[in-house]
C-alpha cells in the first residue's frame, strides 16, 4: 500500500475529525465518521455532496461505497 501522510480532515473543507462540527455515525465520535470517500475523510452531507458532484464531473465517480478509511491500515 502507498504510504500516506493524510491527515484526518475532511477532504472538502479541512474541518479536523476531531472538531465539534464533524459529523459521526450516529452522532458518537466512536462510532466513526459519518461520510467519507476512498479518498478520505468528509465532515458532512454538504462536503459529502460537494465531494460526489466534483467527482462526477471530473469524470471520475463513486460508484461503490468505500471501506471506512479508519479502518485500513495506512502505514
Ligand atoms: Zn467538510
Amino acid at each position: 500500500m502507498l504510504k500516506k501522510t493524510q491527515a484526518r480532515t475532511c477532504i472538502e473543507c479541512g474541518l479536523p475529525y476531531d472538531h465539534p462540527n464533524f459529523s459521526y455515525h450516529a452522532g458518537r465520535v466512536q462510532n466513526g465518521p459519518a461520510y467519507w470517500s476512498e479518498r478520505g475523510l468528509l465532515c458532512s452531507h454538504a462536503c459529502s455532496t460537494a465531494h460526489f458532484e466534483k467527482r462526477v464531473k471530473a469524470g471520475d465517480p463513486m460508484t461503490e461505497p468505500a471501506s471506512n478509511p479508519l479502518e485500513q491500515d495506512w502505514s
